[in-house]
Formats: C-alpha cells, sequence, structure tokens
C-alpha cells in the first residue's frame, strides 16, 4: 500500500522542534522519501493521497508501561487477579484492550508483566498479524523477592538459585525483557530493597546475556521521610539494572548515577492521577486518597531530580496494572510536562526514545526514509497543546491504515 502526505506539520521524534510544510511518501509499508515544501498535488495513481494541512504528523506512540491483561478502572486489578487462573478470559481481554492502545495511536507497547505471561502470546498473535495491536516487547510474568505485591499473579521466589530458574524459564518462553520487583515494606511501614545487590545483579546479567533488558519496580506510596524508601531503586541502578518502573522514589544520588549509567526511568504518574482525579466520584476514603497524593508529590520531586541530572524519562501509564484504562498516553505526557518536562521531550519519551528502550529503534520511532511507516495524524499541535493528541485523524501501522 502506498500513500502520500503532503503539506503537513511534521514532529519526527528527532528533531528539536517541527518543521512545516512537509511531504512524505510511504511505499510498501516503509517511509520511502521525505521533501520539504508546499505541493498542490502529486498525482500519483495508486497511492492513497492526503493534504496534511493543519494536521500535525507524528511517529506512533509507545507505551511503555502497560498490562494488557488487565482493564483498568477502579477495579481493574482485582478482576484481573480474580481471574488469573482462567488463561482464555485473560487472553481475550488482553486483545481487546491491544486494540484499544492502537486506536489511540499507540503503535508500539510494552507489557511489563501478565498472569502465566500470556502478553508474550498476544505479542506473538499481534506480530503474526491475527489480532490488531501496537507491536509488543512483552516480559512474562512478574517476578518478585516477597513484599514486593501482594496477589496471586505474581512469582515469589526467596532465593538467588530460584531467581535464576524463573528467569531462565522466562526467556525460554519467549519474554522481550524480564520484569523484577526491587521494593518491599516491612511491617512497620519502613522501606527496603528486596532482591540484595547480589540478586539484582543476577537479574541485569542474565537479562543482558540474552539481549534483554531488565526492568525493577520500585514503588512506595510513603513520604520522602520514611526510613529506606530510596533504597531498592538505588540498588537496582547500581546492579545495572537498566528502567526503574515508578520511581517514586529516587534520591540526587541515584539520580546522578542514572544519568552516568543510561538508566531509564518510568514515573507512570498516571497511576495516582486517575485515583486522585476519581477520589469525589468514588467516594475514596481519607487514608487511601492521602497515600496517592503523597505518591504524586514524591514522584514529581523524583522526576524533578532526574531532569536535573539528563536521566532518560520514557512515558508508560501502567494501564491494566493501576485504574488507568488502555490507550491513554497523552495523559501521561501532559503530566510529564506538568513535572517539568519540555512538550518535545515528553513527545520524545512517547517516541524515539521509548523505543531505545524497547530496542526497537532500528525500525520505529521516529520519522526517517527506510523505517516502517507507523505514524499518527493529529488535528492539531501537540507543541502548543498536548491534549490535540486525543484528536487523532488517522493512525498507521506499517503503512496500512488502522484509523
Ligand atoms: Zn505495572
Amino acid at each position: 500500500m502506498n500513500l502520500l502526505i503532503r503539506n503537513v506539520n511534521l514532529i519526527d521524534g528527532k528533531e528539536p522542534r517541527p518543521t512545516p510544510s512537509v511531504n512524505v511518501v510511504v511505499e510498501d509499508g516503509v517511509i520511502a522519501w521525505i521533501g520539504e515544501g508546499a505541493v498542490s498535488s502529486f498525482k500519483r495513481p495508486h497511492y492513497e493521497e492526503i493534504n496534511g494541512q493543519d494536521l500535525t504528523l507524528m511517529p506512533g506512540t509507545l507505551d511503555c508501561h502497560e498490562h494488557f491483561c488487565g482493564d483498568g478502572g477502579r477495579y481493574g486489578v482485582r478482576i484481573m487477579s480474580q481471574e488469573s487462573d482462567n488463561r482464555d478470559v485473560l487472553f481475550g481481554r488482553a486483545a481487546a484492550n491491544a486494540r484499544r492502545s492502537l486506536m489511540a495511536g499507540q503503535t508500539s507497547a510494552r507489557d511489563v508483566g501478565s498472569p502465566h505471561g500470556i502478553s508474550i502470546t498476544l505479542a506473538r498473535a499481534v506480530a503474526a498479524g491475527s489480532i490488531p495491536g501496537p507491536r509488543i516487547t512483552a516480559s512474562g510474568q512478574w517476578i518478585q523477592f516477597p513484599t514486593t505485591w501482594p496477589g496471586a499473579n505474581m512469582r515469589t521466589v526467596t532465593t538467588l538459585e530460584q531467581m535464576r530458574d524463573v528467569i531462565q524459564e522466562q526467556i525460554a518462553q519467549g519474554a522481550g525483557l524480564i520484569k523484577v520487583g526491587a521494593t518491599g515494606e516491612h511491617e512497620d511501614g519502613t522501606g527496603y530493597a528486596t532482591l540484595g545487590f547480589e540478586v539484582a545483579k543476577l537479574v541485569a546479567d542474565m537479562a543482558h546475556e540474552a539481549g534483554l533488558k531488565a526492568a525493577a519496580h520500585c514503588w512506595y506510596a510513603r513520604p520522602e521521610d520514611t526510613p529506606g524508601v530510596f533504597d531498592g531503586a538505588r540498588q537496582a541502578v547500581e546492579a545495572g539494572i537498566d528502567s526503574i518502573e515508578h520511581g517514586t522514589h529516587i534520591d540526587e544520588d541515584t539520580a546522578k548515577l542514572m544519568a552516568e549509567k543510561g538508566t531509564y526511568h518510568t514515573p507512570t504518574q498516571s497511576t495516582w492521577d486517575y485515583p486522585v482525579r476519581a477520589a469525589a466520584r468514588w467516594g475514596l476514603p481519607k487514608e487511601e486518597l492521602a497515600r496517592y497524593e503523597a505518591q504524586r508529590d514524591s514522584s514529581i520531586a523524583s522526576v524533578k531530580r532526574c531532569l536535573k541530572h539528563g536521566v532518560k524519562i520514557v512515558a508508560g501509564t501502567d494501564a491494566g496494572g493501576a485504574p488507568v484504562r488502555h490507550g491513554t498516553l497523552v495523559r501521561e505526557m501532559e503530566l510529564l510536562t506538568q513535572s517539568g518536562m519540555e512538550p518535545m521531550d515528553a513527545i520524545k519519551a512517547a517516541t524515539s526514545l521509548a523505543a531505545e528502550l524497547t530496542g526497537t529503534l532500528d525500525q520505529v520511532g521516529t520519522i526517517e526514509v527506510g523505517k516502517l511507516a507507523d505514524l499518527i495524524l493529529v488535528d492539531g499541535d501537540p507543541m502548543y497543546d498536548m491534549a490535540a493528541l486525543r484528536n487523532i485523524w488517522a493512525v498507521f501501522q506499517g503503512g496500512r491504515r488502522i484509523r
């Protein structure tokens, strides 16, 4: 399928500023030519021609933190847990959520944990063209030492040897990354690094030997003066883990080290933004709301420290793993700008930098000749108002028009 988009405002995911009046040609699903200057028509038969005047063309976006097996919403996580023994139900739901994300312009995704590693099967089904969805980089199960996550969906290990076996299993199943929990709480509410340096390093080393990245969940709903809450993220970074997920508590030294080592931060600020906004409607108890607000405040402080030191920050919502719905990455991008990120950096956090994290930048994440035509046309200009990304005019994946 061949396509011409002319006179469009281009955000290519690379340049610091948009370029007005650009023409992009797609042939056989690949970006074949890019040229500047207003053109009335190309008059090429057998090409779909779109006049892009007043529209913005961008790379399709990539949500770096999703759980396709969960629907989001107030009770979504609980429902995913309750039905974790019914793989067919979970797979059906994951397929529906993949479609929702794609329709919102999210042409790629990273799934960071699913019961039984169902998201690996989902990623394969999408790659095979059996199911519409983003191109998915999928971890298998969540792996933890005790006290990171309650609930039945997780693989819990207690020794280094068990961790090694479970990671081997995930890799054999076809995982595209390894996801572990790195933070937990003592009974008195103080925090600690659950893995210990040796195990955290084993996780990073095993992932890297298999050509994968390792992601660590680091999360507290406690004020910053709670003892131990900065330890988990620091230890994960020191051990060579590639991305800190949530990262509610990242101190100055850890932010500096992340910048040095090239560690990514996925703040998932949607996770507490959604319940805080819904608090009145849900009748959320005061203490619960206070916990979400504490997370929000410590996350904003951590993101600011990361921005100050130049840490690579990527956009991820935690859709399905939190009350957040799939296909809402634009809200996360808005939150990143509210935490001090420039709009163009928030766009890169959801396109080129996100593709760098998932190891897919050679194929997607920017608009360049030779790359796959995963593109979105936006009615408006997200540089002036990120909300324009809610007005999707068209979505293309591999040059095929999806929406
Ligand atoms: Zn998550």
